[in-house]
């Protein structure tokens, strides 16, 4: 059995309105997606001052799609900037987006606990981080074991925090305007061929403004389209990491929640 994991970003009361139209069309495909929730203010809003934003969430998460932390508030801060050529990268490839690619362990792991607090008091129990523009310094793999979360992934490989085991997922991004997707569809139809005919795990990421571009919403609902028909299975980051790590069960995640309720 081949999975397909297909991940909303940005999800957030700012793009609320993008983000439900979204899930409505990836529901009619019957795809169970993973939604990556900003929690901190970004675009002047805030996930905890939007209740029907939440109530949305929830409703998601009933229906089996999965809610995932991504970043704290998605913009990369100057005060942990350098002029490392790592940092210039940064910039070129996150766009300002790179919250978590310079922070040292403990300005990660305060990031990380705030986030989890925000998206606790709003009722989510996240098991996954998704660092914004997948791009995170080495403190933060660390802060993201030693906060308890269970996995992550970057822009080619799903990560177990717990263990540090390394999975090799080909991901798909259409994302307007940047540098990674430049060459945009055609490169992504190579990489689905790729996917397609070795059998392997796929990843598609969308972004919120996708819709707003026909070729864009077309071609990811084409992509996707095309694995469920070939025998494809969609499921949630979450469910992908449990099948590919199964000796990781997510015991580390119940002693952290034990922990905070003791
Ligand atoms: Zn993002």
């Amino acid at each position: 059995m081949s999975q397909i994991v297909v991940s909303l970003h940005d999800v957030a009361p700012s793009t609320a309105e993008l983000s439900r139209r979204w899930l409505e069309l990836l529901e009619t495909l019957g795809v169970r997606a993973s939604l990556l929730v900003i929690p901190g203010r970004w675009n002047g809003q805030e996930l905890s001052q939007s209740p029907a934003f939440v109530d949305w969430l929830h409703a998601a998460e009933s229906r089996g799609h999965e809610i995932v932390q991504h970043g704290l508030l998605h913009t990369r801060d100057k005060n942990f900037a350098s002029t490392s050529n790592r940092s210039r990268i940064g910039q070129l490839l996150g766009r300002g987006c790179q919250e978590f690619w310079e922070l040292p362990y403990e300005e990660a792991f305060k990031r990380l606990i705030h986030g989890k607090s925000i998206m606790a008091k709003c009722g989510f129990q996240t098991t996954g981080f998704v660092a914004p523009a997948w791009m995170m310094s080495d403190g933060t793999l660390d802060a993201l074991r030693d906060t308890g979360f269970q996995y992550t992934n970057d822009h080619t490989h799903l990560i177990n925090t717990q263990t540090g085991a390394k999975k090799f997922v080909v991901v798909t991004s259409q994302r307007p305007r940047s540098l990674l997707s430049l060459p945009g569809v055609a490169v992504t139809n190579g990489i689905a061929k790729y996917a397609e005919t070795r059998g392997k795990p796929l990843r598609i990421a969308i972004h919120p403004a996708d819709l707003m571009s026909p070729r864009l919403r077309e071609a990811n609902l084409k992509l996707i389209t095309q694995f469920l028909s070939r025998g494809y299975v969609s499921m949630t980051y979450d469910e992908m990491c449990t099948l590919e790590f199964p000796s990781s069960p997510h015991s580390n995640l119940e002693n952290y929640k034990r922990d905070q309720l003791t």
